[in-house]
């Protein structure tokens, strides 16, 4: 383990749902300060691998490293299983993830939703937690919403608290599935913009998006995922502007 480790590695991962195999041997690797876009056709695998790498899903064969120590497993194949569930809490919490539909709790106000997990589940100080929730809450714009429920917000909003939400817990990186596919255009772009400036801060993240655009602009890497395979992957200036491979191409077409 060395500070030079990657903050999240997954090397030749496979997932399965029953007879499924959704994913066939994948490998995502993102350095500190990396942004790796994912894009794919529906279905593709995307979520999964998300959620893999989060282990919020167990998968059958493969590696996952957290800055350079890997997931211990027991069991082999469809039982394997995580052996190590303070190793698990570790890592998830380092891997902050802001998902498409946003999922606030709709009966607490925006600051206790922001402020939640980093004093139940990481047992922090809550007035040290309070301050960084609201210096998190008005960094995305919307520190005037404190006392506000999450059903008084717009989508744009709503989506900016998760992300505060998501820092407040001081991860290595964030894992973002979708973060705009579920807002209005006119509100994508508040969030396009909150991510912009995480990525210009230097921030680890990992995004799933359809948003071809923001993945050109933020990303150091892209990968196109086809049937839960890597098809193709580069520097998004080769990847968006010479890809190489027909089903990127077409798909490139289909989201134009
Ligand atoms: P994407 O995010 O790229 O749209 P997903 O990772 O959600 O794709 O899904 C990949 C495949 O796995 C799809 O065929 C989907 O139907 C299947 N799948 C996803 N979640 C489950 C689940 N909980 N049970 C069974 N099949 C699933
Ligand atoms: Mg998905």
């Amino acid at each position: 383990m060395s500070d030079t480790s990657p903050v999240i590695e997954i090397r030749n991962l496979h997932k399965s749902y029953g007879d499924l195999e959704v994913l066939k041997g994948v490998d995502i690797t993102a350095h500190r300060g990396d942004v790796v876009s994912m894009i794919g056709s529906s279905g593709s695998g995307k979520s999964t691998l998300l959620r893999c790498a989060n282990l919020l899903e167990d998968s059958q064969q493969g590696d996952i490293l957290f800055k350079g120590e890997p997931l211990r497993w027991k069991g082999e194949g469809l039982h394997r299983r995580p052996a190590d569930p303070k190793q698990v809490l570790r890592i998830r919490t380092n891997l902050s993830m802001v998902f498409q539909q946003f999922n606030l709790w709709a009966h607490m106000t925006i600051l206790q939703n922001v402020m939640e997990a980093p004093v139940t589940v990481l047992g922090r100080d809550r007035a040290e937690v309070e301050g960084a929730a609201r210096k998190y809450l008005t960094k995305v714009g919307i520190g005037d919403k404190c006392d506000a429920y999450p059903a008084q917000l717009s989508g744009g909003q709503q989506q900016r608290a998760a992300i505060a939400r998501a820092l407040c817990m001081e991860p290595e990186a964030l894992l973002f599935d979708e973060p705009t596919s579920a807002l209005d255009p006119e509100l994508e772009q508040e969030v396009v913009k909150v991510i912009k400036d995480l990525a210009r801060e230097g921030r680890t993240m990992i995004i799933v998006t359809h948003d071809m655009k923001m993945a050109h602009d933020v990303s150091s890497h892209v990968v196109f995922l086809h049937q839960g395979r890597i098809e193709e992957e580069g520097t998004p200036d080769v990847l968006f502007g010479a890809p190489k491979s027909e089903r990127l191409q077409g798909f490139l077409k289909s989201t134009t």
